[in-house]
């Protein structure tokens, strides 16, 4: 089975239109750009656009290393150096030395992406233990605040943070209440730090994908709704992590200067109600 759906073998998982359209720009020249769950997925994807726009990327990854491995591969052939970053981003500890070892190693930090995220579908609330309880809120939304304090020891006028939230935080998702409340939460994190660091002059916003092809779904969906998966949105697919990664690299790029406690929704025209 393929690790990474939508890359085979390589960093081209867009449809030809998408492929053909994207230039680099040099866009992030010389900026250091720390991505939580950088190895897969979205993550990769941003990583690897990052690095061509001209950044360094410091990973940070929890499961096996070939994933981050081959990341490091396509960020090094774009010319760019790459840390990796193993550990557990539920530990306060581990996010404080994470932040740390990049400014160390690559010299400072510009940009933090909060991705990293996990999710469990339910059938129903009481299927949601206190273990699987707080695994979600520590992964996918105390990370972040985590992240966020340390990273703004060194985050300078211009910098900017980005978090990943979800369409789920938007619609009703009967199947992932833990998750989808997690969602929601990084929204409401997003608008009040983003008005925060106004003064500092540090942006702060976020990406809201849709179904996107990664292991995430792979390995959490059972048969029946990955033959679904994506056919709620109006273009009736889901998109691919590379769909994904040219909001992020708008949002921390100077296109974005104006912009700052907004939610950039990637996904296929699915109705939203936020
Ligand atoms: P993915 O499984 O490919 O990536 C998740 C990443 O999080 C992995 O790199 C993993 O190493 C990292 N991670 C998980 N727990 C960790 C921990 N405790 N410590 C350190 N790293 C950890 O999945 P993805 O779909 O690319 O997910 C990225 C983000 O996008 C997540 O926040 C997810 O909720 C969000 N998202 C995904 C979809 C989708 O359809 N794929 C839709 C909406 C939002």
């Amino acid at each position: 089975q393929n690790r990474q759906p939508g890359i085979e073998g390589k960093m081209d998982p867009a449809p030809e239109y998408i492929k053909s359209t994207y230039t680099d720009a040099n866009k992030l020249l010389d900026k250091v750009a720390l991505v939580t769950g950088g190895d897969s997925g979205i993550g990769r994807a941003v990583s690897v656009h990052f690095a061509r726009e001209g950044a360094d990327i410091a990973i940070v990854y929890f499961d096996e290393d070939i994933d981050a491995k081959e990341t490091k591969r396509f960020i090094e052939a774009e010319g760019r150096k790459c840390l990796l970053l193993k550990g557990d981003v539920k530990k306060a500890a581990f996010c404080k030395k994470a932040v740390e070892q990049t400014v160390n190693k690559l010299g400072k930090l510009n940009i933090l992406v909060n991705n990293a995220g996990i999710q469990v579908p339910q059938k129903n609330p009481k299927a949601i233990d206190e273990k699987q309880l707080e695994d979600t809120f520590r992964t996918n939304i105390f990370a972040y605040f985590h992240f966020a304090n340390e990273a703004l020891e060194y985050l300078n006028e211009g910098d900017c943070i980005i978090n990943t939230t979800s369409v789920t935080a938007y619609r009703s998702s009967p199947n992932l209440i833990d998750y989808s409340s997690t969602k929601g939460a990084i929204t409401s994190f997003t608008r009040s730090l983003a008005t925060n660091l106004t003064e500092k002059k540090i942006r702060v916003n976020a990406v809201a994908p849709g179904p996107v092809w990664t292991p995430l779904i792979v390995s959490t969906f059972d048969e029946e709704k990955i033959k679904s998966f994506g056919s709620e949105t109006a273009m009736k697919r889901a998109g691919q992590p590379s769909e994904l990664a040219p909001a992020y690299v708008f949002l921390a790029s100077d296109d974005a200067s104006f912009i700052t406690g907004q939610v950039i929704h990637v996904n296929g025209g699915e109705v939203v109600n936020g």
